[in-house]
């Protein structure tokens, strides 16, 4: 049994329990709008593990090296921080490359 087919036979009172257990206080405005799974949405995501970062002249930066979850919230953070690096290591590098 899948992991979501496990969390829909357990029924949604199963699913608020475990959400006040993390959330608190917190959750339960949020938990008392809910009272159907169909108001739920399941959403899946895939890790990118690369297992190197180059390839000759090419270098794998922003989510094609390190794609995350959209509700994470920091994929664009952290891709205009790679390209800043790069820049940088660029940079300093003078005209060697
Ligand atoms: C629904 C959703 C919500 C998100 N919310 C946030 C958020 O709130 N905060 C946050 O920081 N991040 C958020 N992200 C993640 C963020 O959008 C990405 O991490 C970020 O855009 C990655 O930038 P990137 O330049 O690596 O890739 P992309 O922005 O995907 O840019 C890649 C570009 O390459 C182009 N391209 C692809 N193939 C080719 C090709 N063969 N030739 C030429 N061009 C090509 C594409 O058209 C695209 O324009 C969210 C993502 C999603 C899907």
């Amino acid at each position: 049994m899948s992991e979501h087919e496990s969390w829909r036979s357990s029924g949604l009172q199963a699913w608020k329990t475990r959400v006040r257990s993390l959330a608190g206080e917190a959750s339960e405005a949020y938990l008392q709008q809910v009272d159907d799974p169909a108001q739920l949405t399941l959403a899946a995501y895939a890790d990118v593990r690369m297992q190197r970062w180059s390839d000759g002249r090419v270098l794998a930066i922003g989510d094609c090296a390190h794609a995350m979850s959209p509700q994470l919230g920091q994929g664009a953070n952290m891709a205009l921080i790679d390209a800043a690096a790069l820049a940088d290591a660029l940079g300093n590098a003078g005209d060697q490359h």
